[in-house]
């Protein structure tokens, strides 16, 4: 699933595209892609608007439209946007006035858009940016006090945290060798600090390195990223950990395998 670092490689990558440019059509191969409206009024009310901003919450991606409305697109499983025809999976294709198309490619069909007048309805309910000002090390353990839920789940809450999923969530536990079914109460104030350390580097490095194409996530130009280049546990089954070279284990965790290192992320 994209998270964090991918939907923001999306984002820079698009806005130069798009920014300025109005949306002159629509096709659609895909009915469920759209929320909230039925294709025709979703065409209607889209169709004409120009795209003034593209922005970023968490995992959604906000087309800021002239009309003070908001295309808010988000790629759950499987979704990417492309420059150029990806030629499957093309779920819904947005025509710009320049002659650039946007090509949703979804081969599992969970990705949505849909139209609103107000963008914080959706932050509304996401906690703080994992890369902005209003998550520090404090915050983070104010809000795992008392939790008794694992850490690993508790980082992929978005309404605690916005952006982390399940691939940064295990980088950074192992970066700040926790282990993912320590309870979120539990944590000290050191590993708190170490924690939060870990998860905005992870996040920073994925978003240098343009993403992690471990499956179905590519860049809008079709290219893959290489954050998973680096990635030391997330997706390393049967491989050694790196630094002590103990078998890497993988467990679930509220039905998200997650992968970590016996020896440096203790129980
Ligand atoms: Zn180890």
């Amino acid at each position: 699933m994209p998270e964090l670092p991918e939907v923001e490689t999306i984002r820079r990558e698009l806005e130069p595209h798009v920014v300025g440019r109005s949306v002159s059509g629509l096709e659609f191969n895909w009915e469920g892609i759209v929320r909230r409206a039925s294709l025709e009024e979703f065409s209607s009310r889209l169709i004409g608007q120009r795209i003034i901003g593209l922005g970023r919450r968490g995992k959604y991606l906000i087309f800021r439209l002239s009309s003070g409305q908001a295309l808010i697109i988000h790629l759950k499983m499987t979704g990417s946007l492309w420059l150029k025809d990806p030629e499957k999976f093309v779920r819904a294709i947005i025509h710009l006035d320049d002659g650039t198309n946007i090509y949703f490619r979804d081969p599992r069909k969970f990705g949505i858009m849909w139209l609103t007048d107000d963008e914080e309805s959706v932050g509304g309910k996401l906690g703080p940016e994992a890369l902005g000002k209003g998550f520090t090390a404090k915050v983070l353990a104010a809000k795992l006090k008392s939790r008794t839920a694992p850490i690993k789940a508790l980082l992929c809450d978005q309404g605690l945290v916005a952006g982390i999923g399940n691939m940064y969530a295990d980088e950074a536990l192992f970066l700040a060798k926790i282990h993912p079914l320590r309870a979120g109460g539990s944590l000290t104030e050191e590993e708190v600090k170490r924690l939060h350390k870990a998860i905005q580097r992870v996040l920073r490095v994925g978003i240098n390195d343009k993403g992690a194409s471990t499956d179905t996530y590519f860049r809008p130009s079709g290219q893959p990223g290489t954050a998973h280049w680096r990635f030391r546990v997330a997706h390393r089954r049967g491989e050694n950990c790196p630094l002590c070279g103990t078998p890497l284990e993988r467990i679930p965790v509220r039905h998200r395998g997650s992968y970590f290192c016996p020896k440096c992320q203790k129980a």
